[in-house]
């Protein structure tokens, strides 16, 4: 059986692990870096380019990278929350036909689980070349708020990347598994995790018992989380600047780039130095020439900057609690998941929050990926079994007449869970039946998350309120929901039409998959061609250095035959043409053996 991967797939970076022997490991990326960067780039060439290289390339061409798209996935253009994506990132997003959110890059339109696909893609790549094996199967996490619509999203990203997605599992649940599985001393904890990473925020409560992680409950805010922090910090950069250059930086592109990058990186320092300088050269042009950005960020300033985002986490950590049915003094541990959970600041509001100092002894960048690879192992059975009883974040139920929203599955229902409504009809001899499908706590229909309508056709002529179509819906153990309906007169399962109203239909997914499949290749070509460039490089100056010593040695046509094949190796050295770096290289191993004969019988 081959190896299953766990992958915490994050907003701003991702995380690839499997089980080695008892543990697990995370897999160091190319660079030997633990994080890959979730982004997704193209180059003004057209190329594109995956995880560090998009990243490396975000500086020059920020409207050509993607980047938090977590924020967009499985979202709708009109979403308050992707408005304010868009009206603060560097790319353009637009809607799709039904309305979902995509990025747009030129003229290329993109999904945002084709662009997840892509850092998928490139996590089981490294994984594949760590195993030395192909790598088929996945257990991706997501925060425990996301909704169906964002679940759905995601799996599909994973089957586009080619990849079998065995469970989507909810970020606090795999960070509990990383915590306590190995520990037998967290036997019979009540513990909170409080998640705070670069798009989004969760906590939740769970009780650790043998042989049973169960969620007590759930609560977040999926539009919270470091980019927000990186936000507040380049608009103070840019009101600064503005006070004194007069020039509103934000409204160029790639300098809010510049400033992003140099926010994170300041961000970053404030959590172990208590200031830090900012220098950004160059940043904008005035009339009197160059104007240059320099500053000092204290840690007091930026605690003020983002004191009400780290405040708004209060509420749905009360909430949870509430939800569990338990004060702050019963819990026995605090887990900080998230690398913005690193700011000081953050570590002191859950103190307040939770009274009690939180745990720091995980790593918060690697201990949800590290659950999700003991997920992969409870599933192939090299990890005793644990049960894990997950909750559903949001309430699942129907549109009614009027426009209300009645709840067929209350939020914080354990799952996998099922419910079944019988539903009738309000007209006489009505043939079908719409049923709205809605996800959220509010009263409107319209106020909640549309998932799917479904028509049940084919209902036997009858005076209005007499047949009864029982309608099924169910939540699996990876949170995404599905509804199925019987005719209980007839007794026969009615046909029911599921039209998804967000998300990539088959159709796309399979376009999709093709098009990840050609990138592939063309990844897989991009690769080999460098690698054959490097190697030529390595080769042509090996035997310019022989050649600089021994070439006295050599006669007149030998000489030229020599200097000729050097140059046509540095013309296929500056072009794009694979053929000619082979036969270079061809022509170089030839040069390479006529220069060690005779640097082995040089007299000297
Ligand atoms: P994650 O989604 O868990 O990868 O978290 C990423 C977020 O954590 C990004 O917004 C990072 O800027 C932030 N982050 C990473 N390291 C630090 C640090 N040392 N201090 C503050 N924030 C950090």
């Amino acid at each position: 059986m081959s190896r299953i991967i766990g992958i915490d797939l994050g907003t701003t970076n991702s995380v690839v692990s499997v089980m080695e022997g008892d543990s697990p490991v995370v897999i160091p990326a190319k660079e030997g870096s633990h994080t890959v960067p979730s982004m997704v780039g193209f180059s003004r060439r057209g190329e594109r380019l995956v995880g560090p290289l998009a990243k490396r390339q975000a500086a020059t061409n920020p409207e050509g990278t993607l980047y938090a798209i977590k924020r967009l996935i499985g979202r709708k253009r009109d979403d308050p929350n992707v408005d304010e994506a868009a009206r603060t990132c560097a790319y353009k997003i637009v809607a799709a036909g039904n309305g979902d959110a995509q990025c747009q890059v030129g003229d290329l339109v993109i999904s945002p689980e084709e662009l997840s696909s892509a850092i998928l893609g490139y996590l089981k790549e490294i994984a594949e070349e760590f195993l030395g094996e192909s790598v088929s199967d996945a257990v991706i996490t997501v925060p425990a708020y996301f909704d169906d619509a964002q679940r759905q999203a995601t799996r599909d990203a994973g089957r586009i990347a080619g990849l079998n997605v065995l469970r989507i599992l909810n970020e606090p649940t795999a960070a509990s598994l990383s915590y306590g599985v190995f520990d037998e001393e967290c036997t019979g904890q009540i513990i909170a995790v409080y998640d705070l990473g670069g798009g989004t925020f969760d906590v939740s409560i769970l009780r650790l018992s043998e042989g049973v992680f169960e969620v007590l409950a759930t609560a977040g805010d999926t539009f919270l989380g470091g980019e927000d922090f990186d936000r507040r910090i380049i608009e103070w950069l840019a009101k600064e600047f503005k006070a004194d250059c007069g020039i509103d930086v934000l409204e160029d592109r790639l300098a809010v780039q510049r400033l992003k990058e140099a926010a994170e990186k300041a961000k970053c320092e404030l959590s172990r130095e208590t200031s830090t300088e900012i220098q950004l050269p160059f940043l904008a042009t005035t009339e009197k020439g160059p104007a240059h950005l320099s500053r000092t960020l204290t840690r007091e300033t930026f605690e003020d900057l983002v004191m009400d985002l780290v405040k708004k986490t209060h509420g749905p950590c009360e909430e949870a609690l509430e939800m569990a049915g338990l004060s702050a003094a019963e819990i026995d541990d605090v887990l900080l998941v998230g690398g913005q959970t690193r700011t000081p600041l953050v570590q002191q509001i859950v103190e307040q929050i939770f009274s009690r100092e939180p745990n720091r002894g995980v790593n918060p960048d690697e201990v949800v990926g590290k659950g999700a690879a003991i997920q992969a192992g409870i599933l192939c059975g090299d990890v005793k079994e644990i049960v894990l009883l997950d909750v559903t974040p949001l309430s699942l139920g129907v549109e009614i007449r009027g426009g209300g929203f009645v709840k067929m599955i209350d939020r914080g229902a354990t799952v996998p869970c099922r419910r079944t409504r019988i539903f009738t009809t309000t007209a006489d001899n009505q043939s079908k039946v719409e049923v709205h499908v809605l996800q959220g706590e509010r009263e409107l229909a319209s106020a909640n998350k549309s998932l799917a309508r479904f028509e049940l056709v084919g209902i036997p002529p009858a005076p209005r309120g007499t047949p009864q179509v029982e309608v099924a819906f169910d939540i699996d153990s990876n949170g995404i929901a599905s509804v199925s309906a019987k005719d209980i007169s007839t007794g026969l399962e009615q046909q029911v039409v599921v039209t998804p109203t967000s998300g990539l239909t088959p159709e796309e997914i399979e376009d999709a998959i093709e098009q990840a499949e050609a990138y592939r290749t063309e990844d897989r070509d991009r690769i080999a061609a460098k690698r054959a460039k490097g190697k030529l490089q390595a080769l042509l100056e090996t035997n310019e250095k022989t050649f600089k010593e021994f070439h006295s040695l050599l006669d007149e046509a030998r000489r030229e035959k020599v200097e000729e094949t050097f140059l046509a190796c540095k013309k296929a050295l500056g072009a794009d043409d694979g053929e000619d770096v082979a036969q270079a290289l061809e022509s170089l191993s030839e040069i390479s053996r006529i220069l060690t004969e005779v640097a082995l019988f040089d007299p000297a």
